[in-house]
């Protein structure tokens, strides 16, 4: 671990203390607070009437009961949650998660993550997150339908397109976001498109806005790669996961001329060493909604199976985790090295543990973090809003272009910040600086509020 500059110690333990247990958000702050003691020690002004404190804690927590009726008749309770985090760049914006494991401690690590992905956006937003512990898997459409009406019915009154604007994320995608806009427009009477991204191109959406976050992250490496002279041509990459993030980002790649030798779900992963056919991984996960395993079973020869086990064992070049928080460890980055990995590109929030980030750090393994290297899905939703409130919509090769100047322009914030506070290459330092002083400098702008 990183020492902690003085004068952020306070702020930490203070974290720590008030929010017992939330392990993942406290793992999330301590790693921004690592990188802040450069900034602090050049503008010790940042310390100045408590930001960094204001900065860790959010503007408002809110928790409620979502019950719903199954297809046996009986009643079921679930918890939902929505942290509106840091609204000084704009309406709070992050997605909604439904997932077994979400708690109050997983929704404020997302959001702080949130805060400092939008602003290094650029784009004028805040940062929020939500969620529920609704576990979609094996539910009927008629039980997610009823679902997320219930769930919309109460977060209804907290969102708007000018106040907190919502997306999706695990366990939520197109359909899901259908279901509560759905609900939103009924309980308010109102078509507010700009109050929900990700919506179908037919009531709203944007073109790309699917494809955004894993080509982004794509794009992303893409530029991280060219620093040191390289591409994706010719590279074996694995891509953990096997939903959205994953699928968009296996695509992108493939387009760029890598090779994909493995994907995942949370039971397992496939190895194909004749790379990964991704019209048959969207079969089975976006028209079929069944597990990876099928994969192996339908494709046949050359393709295996591994049951549990780590998807970091598989040699490649490039790695991009794109499933969850915590998914590769300081076990997984030693294989990886071990392997000869070159670069990693995080398309999930939080996927590699601290301890891995370091190893890849002293290995020399370029690594981009997750709150750059995925920041095109937010900045996406963003250029939806921007359609909604013109009442216009783009093609799909605009909506591209400009997501792949945003994540050119993301890449450079990132790199001269990490130049100008004397760590070069150090995309995580880049990013938290990057994106801390934009808050920072629209909070103390703000006063004390
Ligand atoms: P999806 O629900 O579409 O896909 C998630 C994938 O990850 C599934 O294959 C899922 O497998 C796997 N997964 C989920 N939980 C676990 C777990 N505990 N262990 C192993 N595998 C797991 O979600 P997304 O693709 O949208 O999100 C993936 C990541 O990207 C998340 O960290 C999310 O926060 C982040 N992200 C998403 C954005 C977006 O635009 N969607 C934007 C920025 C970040 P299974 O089906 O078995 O659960």
């Amino acid at each position: 671990m990183i020492q902690l500059d003085e004068k952020l110690e306070p702020a930490f333990d203070e974290v720590v203390r008030r929010n017992a247990g939330e392990l993942e958000f406290h793992q999330a702050v301590r790693e921004v607070l690592e990188s802040l003691g450069r900034v602090i020690a050049k503008r010790p002004e940042y310390a100045d009437d408590a930001l960094i404190e204001r900065i860790c804690e959010p503007e408002r927590q809110i928790i409620f009961r979502v019950p719903w009726v199954d297809d046996q008749g009986r009643v079921q309770i679930n918890r939902g949650f929505r942290v509106q985090f840091n609204s000084a760049l704009g309406p709070y914006k992050g997605g909604i998660r439904f997932h077994p494991s979400v708690n109050v401690g997983i929704i404020k690590f997302l959001g702080f993550e949130q805060t400092f992905k939008n602003a290094l956006s650029g784009m004028p937003i805040g940062g929020g997150k939500g969620g529920s512990d609704f576990n979609p898997r094996g539910r009927s459409n008629g039980e997610i339908m009823r679902f997320c009406q219930s769930f919309m019915t109460e977060l209804h009154r907290h969102l708007g397109e000018h106040t907190d604007v919502p997306a999706g994320d695990i366990g939520v995608g197109g359909r899901e976001i259908g279901y509560m806009f759905g609900q939103y427009k009924r309980l308010t009477n109102r078509f507010e498109a700009g109050v929900f991204t990700g919506k179908g191109l037919l009531y709203g959406g944007s073109c790309a806005r699917t494809e955004a976050t894993g080509y982004g992250n794509t794009y992303f490496v893409q530029s991280m790669l060219a620093m040191r002279g390289q591409s994706f041509d010719g590279k074996k990459c694995v891509v953990s996961g096997a939903g959205n993030v994953a699928i968009y980002t296996m695509e992108k790649i493939q387009s760029f001329g890598g090779t994909i030798v493995a994907c995942s779900d949370s039971n397992g992963y496939v190895v194909d060493e004749n790379g990964i056919d991704l019209a048959l991984v969207k079969e089975i996960k976006e028209v079929r909604r069944e597990r990876i395993s099928e994969y192996a079973r339908m494709k046949g020869a050359g393709a295996h199976y591994i049951e549990k086990g780590s998807i970091w064992d598989v040699p490649c070049d490039v790695a991009m985790p794109s499933a969850t928080q915590n998914e590769l460890t300081g076990r997984d980055a030693r294989m990886l090295v071990k392997n000869g990995a070159v670069a990693v590109g995080e398309g999930a929030n939080m996927p590699s543990t601290s301890e891995a980030i370091r190893i890849f750090q002293d290995a020399g393994v370029m690594f981009a973090p997750g709150k750059a290297a995925n920041a095109g899905g937010v900045a996406t939703s963003a250029l939806e809003m921007q359609q909604n409130a013109s009442r216009d919509s783009w093609t799909f090769e605009q909506t591209e272009a400009r997501l792949a100047s945003i994540m050119r322009g993301i890449h450079d914030r990132c790199a001269t910040t990490a130049d100008e506070y004397g760590a070069p290459g150090d995309y995580v330092l880049g990013a938290n600086i990057a994106g801390f002083i934009r808050v920072a400098e629209s909070m103390r702008a703000l006063g004390v509020i």
